[in-house]
């Protein structure tokens, strides 16, 4: 059993019996899928449910899987380890947000040495360590810093809350404070460093170190200027619309009548979930825009050998906006 979060199973039992609930999906990240047949045991054994497990993948509040639930019939989709995402979803969801229960007193020790020249500190974490954020305001406050939690804004659902695919509660207060602190693993704060300019420090509890992420922000964006460039020398190009039902990022239709326009051939393909392989597939095409989630052409740079960019990328590409409007804006 991973002692390192909490499941709250019995809050799940309680909910499947008030319920009263035949038939239930239980979608797990992929982290945590080892987890399943200890968690379906429990569930069965103690309510009258009988519980099926979605194999697919699940990365994020935005990748609900309603489509099956929908086509087993099930009463209600138990989706764990993310906060609310979608803002309508017409279907039955229990979300559990799991609890990292791992102490980072040590590592708000080992952040005194990084943060020492900062007076105004900024406040986020991933869902797992919400319960975390006042313990580290006060930490900080101690040593006679400013600490500002952002209001929740954009997908953000709880204040001081942040997801990978925007920033907007960090933008709101970029000017206002001298640094971030992000509590979580580096997807979230890669995300920060390339939305706001200010400096961004990880409280990385899953290597247990503080990392400064300017290194690597700063390869990542040769990566994405590059990428940009490869788009722009592309004559046919092909617009990927992602098919989870969170993950819509900008406007298939208006990407793909400005690449007309500038004389490319354009086709729009529908995908749930983006490989290597079904790319090579449409072998004479070499660059691709995708409007699912923003992560994948940023985080998955490497895995794949076609060019990838997101919406705001093609808008520079097509002239519409500017390089450095992404630069000042951030890229998310
Ligand atoms: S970063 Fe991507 S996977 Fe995560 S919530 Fe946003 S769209 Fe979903």
């Amino acid at each position: 059993m991973d002692n390192k979060f909490d499941f709250q199973e019995d809050k799940i039992v309680n909910e499947l019996n008030n319920r009263k609930t035949k038939l239930a999906l239980l979608q797990l990240p992929e982290g945590l899928k080892k987890e399943a047949i200890r968690l379906v045991n429990y569930f069965e054994n103690n309510t009258n449910s009988e519980i099926i497990v979605s194999g697919e993948t699940c990365w994020g509040g935005c990748d609900l899987a309603l489509d099956e639930a929908k086509n087993l019939g099930v009463d209600l989709l138990i989706h764990y380890g993310h906060a609310p995402f979608m803002k309508k979803v017409d279907f039955e969801v229990l979300y559990i947000e799991i609890e990292d229960k791992t102490s980072i007193k040590n590592l708000l020790e080992m952040s005194i040495k990084h943060l020492k020249e900062f007076k105004k500190i900024g406040l986020v974490c991933s869902v797992q360590h919400m319960h975390q954020l006042e313990e580290t305001k006060k930490f900080f406050e101690n040593l006679g810093k400013e600490v500002i939690i952002p209001k929740k804004k954009g997908y953000a659902y709880y204040d001081g809350h942040v997801v990978g695919c925007e920033y907007n509660s960090l933008k709101l207060i970029s000017k206002d404070v001298d640094a971030f602190l992000v509590i979580g693993n580096q997807f979230h704060s890669l995300g920060a460093a390339l939305s706001v300019k200010n400096s961004i420090y990880l409280l990385d509890t899953y290597n247990n170190e503080v990392i400064e992420m300017s290194k690597l922000r700063d390869k990542v964006v040769k990566q994405r200027f590059a990428a940009i460039e490869s788009l722009k020398n592309e004559k046919k190009i092909g617009i990927i619309v992602g098919m989870k039902p969170g993950q819509k990022f900008g406007s298939f239709k208006v990407i793909k009548k400005k690449f007309e326009n500038a004389g490319k051939e354009v086709i729009v393909i529908t995908m749930r979930e983006m490989s290597n392989d079904k790319l090579i597939n449409f072998y004479d095409i070499k660059a691709f825009v995708e409007l699912a989630c923003p992560r994948i052409a940023v985080e998955d740079h490497d895995k794949y050998e076609k060019t990838i960019v997101t919406f705001k990328e093609a808008l520079v590409a097509i002239g519409d906006m500017k390089w450095e409007d992404l630069l000042e804006n951030g890229f998310l």
